[in-house]
């Protein structure tokens, strides 16, 4: 585990496995509802075989309720609820520390063309009206995400890499406890029983 751009390491065993099963069903769902994703298949507890993909150096980031890096940088109190779905969009660029930019930095810099933003910014706001109420009947406040797309050989925009505890931030519904990667970020502690946890939500929900 990492966390901090990797400053801060730690492991936890089983939780690449967790993370590949809590991610296909997601990608399963997300393909139910009209989503193009990289997804073929899962092979087995941590391999999956997906369509190759150029991935767009963005990092789409989707916000619901104010917490992390959104509260430090403008203030806002821990956990206000944003009036309307945040998207916002960071470079993909560890030795940058994944600056937050805008639409004519992205242009400017070449990494993606205005139509794609634009539909970069419609999906993060599909994907969570999707998520947003299935995570809400498995008792989790699905906060805020982090999305990665690819453009397949056809230049298809494909969502691609993984959704899991680590790239979302989920709060219980019942107690407000974390249930994702901030257990480690945070020093928490349990954070295998809090991915198992959302892992036996997602599948009582696809039931
Ligand atoms: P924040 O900007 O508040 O740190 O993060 C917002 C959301 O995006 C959180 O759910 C966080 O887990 C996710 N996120 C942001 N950057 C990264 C990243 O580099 N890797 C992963 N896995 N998730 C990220």
């Amino acid at each position: 585990m990492t966390a901090f751009n990797a400053e801060k390491k730690g492991s936890e065993s089983g939780k690449g496995a967790l993370n590949c099963k809590i991610s296909t069903q997601l990608f399963n769902l997300l393909e139910k509802n009209g989503i193009k994703t990289h997804l073929i298949k899962t092979l087995n507890d941590t391999e999956q075989l997906i369509k190759k993909v150029q991935i767009i150096p963005i990092e789409v980031v989707v916000r619901n309720t104010a917490t992390g890096s959104l509260t430090k940088r403008l203030g806002i109190k821990d956990g206000t609820i944003l009036p309307f779905t945040l998207v916002e969009f960071y470079y993909k660029d560890d030795a940058l520390g994944d600056p937050l930019i805008n639409d004519e930095h992205a242009l400017m810099m070449n990494i993606a063309k205005e139509d794609q933003l634009e539909q970069l910014r419609k999906l993060g706001r599909q994907i969570n009206s999707i998520l947003k109420p299935f995570f809400e009947k498995a008792g989790l406040n699905l906060i805020d995400f982090k999305l990665e797309f690819g453009l397949d050989k056809d230049g298809t925009v494909l969502l691609a890499d993984e959704i899991s505890p680590d790239s979302c931030r989920f709060w219980d519904i019942a107690t407000g406890d974390k249930m994702d990667k901030d257990r480690f970020r945070q020093n928490l502690g349990n954070v295998k029983v809090a991915y198992e946890e959302v892992l036996k939500r997602i599948l009582g929900g696809m039931n």
